[in-house]
């Protein structure tokens, strides 16, 4: 799941496609664990591609998950996504391997098309 941030990356995101393809945002039980590729966008850009979708922190958190682990951070959304976690008493960690978070960065991207979008390695 991207889970990228601010502006330019915001129409990349996959949590609302997976949440709304659940049909059922019920289903995840307290203890569930997201596991994401990209720490998660804590806001949208307003008038870009993805606004209507809201933030995936947002609709992580108001699906009920309280636990997300992350590979590699976004530097765009990271305050405001962590700001929001907070918030809810939620838990968001980063994984401690650095051969993970060096894996997770190629993997997303390799699937930009423009460099203005890749993470810094
Ligand atoms: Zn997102």
């Amino acid at each position: 799941m991207r889970s990228a941030t601010s502006s330019r990356r915001s129409n990349i995101s996959l949590e609302s496609p997976l949440l709304l393809a659940r049909g059922d945002v019920n289903s995840v039980l307290p203890d569930d664990i997201v596991y994401t590729t990209v720490e998660p966008c804590g806001k949208r850009t307003p008038g870009g591609q993805g606004e209507y979708m809201g933030d995936c922190t947002t609709n992580l958190i108001d699906a009920g998950v309280r636990y997300v682990v992350y590979a590699a951070p976004d530097p765009d959304a990271s305050a405001q996504t962590r700001y929001k976690f907070e918030q809810a008493g939620s838990s968001l960690r980063q994984v401690n391997d650095p051969h993970i978070i060096r894996q997770a960065i190629t993997l997303f991207n390799s699937t930009v098309t423009s460099s203005s979008d890749a993470l810094p390695q």
